[in-house]
């Protein structure tokens, strides 16, 4: 492949790849996309495990940026499938006639700052070499697969999967014993419908999880064709979200409920399904002693869906409930009512080794011929640190970020002039609807580009005092959050050796979109800008 100059290098071409490119080249700039993939989509593009499907509302998690696309496409789903998902992304790359501008099947290995010509150069792993003003991150929260060091890992003679790199081709497990490590989302997701296809299922599971049901279903034509007619509300609505999504929020306590009205409110929930469930009180996610009626309450619903009082015990979640990030599931707990699934507590039993033959967990052999790993991921961090990205005077990034991110706004770090990253951490992403953030990200990025074109300003880099002003207040409020107490990936806990840093901002969507704007409105304060 030729080598290139451009106005921005955009590395990644998930949902947040393909808005940059479109709001680049709607300025007038030049940007050239590379991915890694072999077509559009990020996250969706990858991860095709059995079940896979989005835990937001499909008319919500799209694009609001262009009211044609919101009113021409037809979501099928409450919660849209990955295929549908992947379709969509499609739709979009074509629709805005994005494909010209990409180079698939190509990935970045290194983007360094050259501080004398004022451009990233960016080479990849196909040995392109590219050039250009700006280097913008695109490249994921989720999206470096994270498959632990079990010992003799690679010994297994049978197949192995990571649900986060499924095979396009789809696999079949009809006949097959099977093996799933993990029991967040992805395998919550993927279980029962291993469950359907296998001979036999062993599941293994560290830590118990909270999944509420999704009560997936078609879209009601009508309740589609309201949303349709009312979605510049829904979407303002979204936007005064701390999770930036339009829900059910109730701002009361739950301790000032009584024990029944309680009881109602969770039982409404638990019938609504999904994320909202955590809306029940304003205080669950605040509050231990609130968050604990929530956790007893769904703990009592799995005593009653899984018949085994010994299974159910063992499936019981003792942390905080959305400490760990809310599972939605379809039928996750009454899977364990199966006969061909077999449950192994790997606090009791852990995994000793995977062996030619399986795994051996608390001295038990387990046969398998094929082993999942949903394991989860090196988040937020994962995708930027596995290129080798160089600032100023070479610094590179993994060694800034050797004690845990650092950045302004998650927008930028201080010593990467002219690098951006779309939701980033330091940002609420994660925490968020990803689509409105990854789109409050393209707009603040691309106007930034804009306002440096107009006053001849070559180069922007994120201060150090705004940036350790940044770190100090995301580190702060995740303080005043439950979400910070467990060992989730959003402290990086899940992968050993990685810095415990709270990385998501929580200080909620609404006052983190506030800040942005105002940080642009004051001539992009605590950003050193230089003609
Ligand atoms: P995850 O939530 O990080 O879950 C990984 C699972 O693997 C956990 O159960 C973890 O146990 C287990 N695990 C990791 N290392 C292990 C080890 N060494 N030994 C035994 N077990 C180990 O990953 P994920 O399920 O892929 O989900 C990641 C995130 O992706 C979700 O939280 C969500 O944000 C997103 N996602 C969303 C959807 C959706 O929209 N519905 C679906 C899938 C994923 P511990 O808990 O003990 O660490």
């Amino acid at each position: 492949m030729a080598d290139s100059d451009v106005d921005a290098v955009i590395v990644g071409a998930g949902f947040a790849g393909l808005y940059m490119l479109h709001r680049l080249r709607g300025l007038g700039f030049s940007a050239q996309v590379v991915e890694a993939g072999g077509g559009v989509g990020g996250t969706w593009y990858w991860n095709r495990y059995p079940g896979a499907r989005c835990d937001v509302e499909s008319i919500q998690y799209s694009y609001q940026f262009s009211d044609e696309l919101q009113q021409e496409w037809e979501w099928s789903e409450r919660y849209a499938a990955q295929p549908e998902i992947l379709r969509y992304a499609e739709h979009v790359a074509e629709r805005f006639d994005l494909h010209r501008d990409i180079r698939f099947d190509t990935r970045v290995t290194l983007a360094a700052f050259d501080d004398s010509a004022r451009r990233w150069v960016i080479d990849t792993e196909v040995g392109d070499r590219l050039r250009a003003t700006w280097c913008i991150m695109a490249t994921g929260c989720l999206s470096a697969s994270n498959i632990p060091n079990f010992e003799g890992r690679d010994s297994f003679t049978g197949a192995t999967y990571h649900t986060g790199h499924w095979p396009h081709e789809g696999v079949d497990f009809s006949g097959q014993r099977v093996g799933v490590i993990g029991t967040g989302s992805s395998a919550i997701q993927s279980i029962p419908i291993i469950a359907e296809q296998a001979e036999h299922l062993t599941v293994f599971q560290r830590t118990p999880n909270y999944a509420i049901p999704a009560h997936n279903a078609p879209w009601d034509p009508e309740v589609l064709r309201q949303a349709k007619a009312n979605y510049p509300e829904m979407r303002a609505r979204a936007r005064r979200m701390p999770n930036g999504i339009a829900f059910r929020l109730n701002t009361q306590s739950a301790l000032e409920a009584t024990p029944e009205e309680r009881r109602r409110e969770y039982e409404a929930r638990w019938r609504e399904g999904g994320l909202t469930f955590l809306g029940a009180y304003g205080d669950l996610i605040l509050n231990a002693e609130a968050n604990a009626t929530a956790a007893e309450f769904v703990r009592g619903k799995i005593r009653e869906i899984v018949q085994d009082p010994e299974i159910a015990e063992t499936l019981l979640p003792s942390n905080v409930i959305g400490c760990k990030r809310l599972c939605v599931d379809t039928d996750y707990y009454k899977t364990f009512n199966r006969r061909n699934v077999t449950l192994v507590d790997l606090n009791k039993a852990p995994i000793e080794a995977i062996t030619p033959d399986g795994v051996r967990a608390g001295g038990v052999e387990h046969g398998f011929d094929a082993i999942v790993f949903a394991t989860g991921f090196d988040a937020m961090t994962g995708a930027l640190l596995k290129i080798d990205i160089r600032g100023v005077g070479g610094v590179p990034l993994r060694e800034k970020w050797d004690s845990g991110p650092r950045t302004y706004l998650g927008l930028a770090t201080a010593g990467f002039p002219n690098l951006f990253m779309v939701t980033g951490p330091g940002s609420p992403s994660v925490l968020t609807n990803m689509l409105p953030s990854i789109e409050q990200h393209v707009d603040w990025i691309a106007d930034c580009l804009a306002h440096m074109r107009a006053n001849g300003i070559a180069r922007v880099e994120a201060r150090t005092d705004a940036e350790d002003d940044w770190v100090a207040h995301v580190n702060e409020v995740a303080g005043f959050s439950l979400r910070s107490t467990c060992s989730s990936w959003y402290v990086g806990a899940n992968v050993p050796g990685k810095p415990r840093v709270f990385m998501p901002y929580i200080g909620g969507f609404p006052a983190y979109v506030d800040r942005c704007d105002a940080v642009a409105a004051n001539g992009y304060e605590g950003f050193a800008l230089s003609a």
